[in-house]
């Protein structure tokens, strides 16, 4: 049998690739326009940096994890997600002497255990952003709109932005402790996942995706009630913020990370028609984590975004450049001797940056010609023997159906103009 491609890993093909494409460009665009530089950073790395960044706790760590032993001994995984890795980056190559805040961005593959349904794979790729050094609430509201920029860059529509504020070290236990006597008498509606969560993790129980323990946790106390003060200013300078920016959300007290690290402003961003996977963004400041794993202490906020996600909301809304940019003229070259000749005109313009491209299986006329026209292409640049002859080249505009011959010694730069014309039409 043939071998098939892993489970949840997807193969993307030319027509689909253009996509991946566009929506890169524009995320890459509006994080240089933001000021936030690219980083990368390695697919693998020690298991402990996701074991003590992701946290124990977590489904990640718990279930999800790819790892695996290298030939060295040493415990591997595959990058689940690139927060932990970006602050590994951080304290490695000691960003944190140069001027803060850093801020950087990043976009690419994430591996994770999952059951492959539509919108989860095993395989799939984020784009996040990071920002390091600083723990201003302004941190906050200007990732949370550079992400509401992209979304309005690309025309989707139908989104929910929903923040919490999931408190700190101080007020935190508060929450936990009124949590658990809220959840007491509650716990037979628990599921087992929760019972496990109720001493290690309460928070994480509003978090549950089970309708029983949604159920059980209606009325509960949230983190907002117990806020400390400075939880509190820092929460209503974000919202402050983010309305001076324009940004439309949702104050969702239900709404808890899944990750450990989580300090303050948590975010996440839901978009409606595509299916049950409806996260297509989440986010949130953790001040503790470069500490966690072993830097200075120093705040960070940031997001991951599902792109395998927005590309399918994008599909949905019909929001997607339709065609891919189409070649400009395709050399039709009939017999051996034109090929040769045809060969170095083609390798010519070239050299000028024209797009142009010839039949590599020497078929015939009406075959090229047919070709030209699946390609979309705007001339055909005919070259039989008669044309060798004569040392021209015919010309002809597939779109309106006219041709001219020019000197084959003049077609460079015939063509060139053609061309320039079009990009500047
Ligand atoms: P979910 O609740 O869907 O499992 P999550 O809390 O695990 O999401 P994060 O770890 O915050 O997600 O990752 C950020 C984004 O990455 C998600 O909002 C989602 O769009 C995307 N994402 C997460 N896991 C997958 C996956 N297995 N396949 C495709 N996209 C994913
Ligand atoms: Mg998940």
């Amino acid at each position: 049998m043939a071998i098939q491609r892993p489970k949840g890993t997807q193969d993307l093909l030319p027509g689909t690739v253009e996509q991946w494409q566009y929506l890169e460009e524009t995320m890459r665009c509006v994080c240089r326009e933001y000021g936030y530089d690219e980083i990368r950073t390695p697919m693998f790395e020690a298991t402990e940096l996701f074991q003590r960044g992701v946290g124990q706790t977590t489904d990640i760590v718990k279930k999800e994890m790819y790892t695996f032993l290298d030939k060295g001994d040493r415990s591997m995984t595959l990058r689940p997600e690139l927060t932990a890795s970006v602050c590994r980056a951080y304290v490695e190559n000691k960003l944190y002497g140069q001027p803060q805040p850093i801020k950087l961005f990043y976009i690419g593959p994430m591996f994770r255990y999952e059951r492959p349904q539509s919108g989860r794979f095993r395989q799939f790729h984020q784009f996040g952003v990071e920002v390091l050094g600083a723990d201003q609430a302004v941190v906050d509201a200007e990732v949370i709109s550079l992400v509401w920029d992209l979304y309005k860059r690309l025309g989707l529509t139908k989104l929910e932005v929903h923040v919490n504020s999931v408190g700190c070290p101080v007020c935190r236990p508060k929450h936990r402790v009124q949590l658990q006597e809220f959840l007491t008498t509650r716990r037979d509606g628990l599921c087992k996942d929760c019972l496990d969560r109720f001493d290690r993790n309460p928070l994480r129980i509003l978090d549950c995706k089970n309708p029983a323990c949604q159920a059980a946790t209606i009325g509960a106390p949230t983190t907002r009630d117990t806020l400390c003060e400075d939880c509190s200013t820092h929460f209503e300078k974000v919202l402050a913020f983010l309305e001076a920016a324009g940004v439309v959300c949702r104050v969702n007290p239900r709404l808890v990370r899944g990750l450990d690290y989580y300090t303050k402003t948590a975010f996440e961003v839901m978009v409606e028609e595509i299916g049950a996977q409806s996260a297509i963004c989440g986010g949130g400041r953790y001040d503790g984590l470069v500490e966690e794993i072993g830097g200075p202490p120093t705040p960070g906020f940031g997001f991951a975004m599902g792109m395998e996600r927005i590309l399918a909301a994008l599909q949905v809304q019909h929001k997607l450049p339709e065609e891919k940019p189409r070649v400009f003229a395709m050399l039709i070259a009939l017999g051996e001797k034109a090929q040769i000749e045809g060969f170095s005109l083609m390798s010519a313009l070239r050299t000028q940056s024209i797009p142009v491209s010839m039949d590599l299986l020497n078929r015939s006329l009406k075959a090229q010609l047919k070709a030209a026209d699946r390609q979309g292409a705007r001339y055909a640049l005919i070259l039989g023997e008669q044309e060798l002859e004569e040392k021209v080249l015919l010309i002809r505009d597939l779109t309106l159906g006219e041709q001219n011959q020019v000197p084959l010694s003049k077609a460079v730069e015939e063509i060139k103009k053609m061309y320039q014309r079009g990009v500047n039409a």
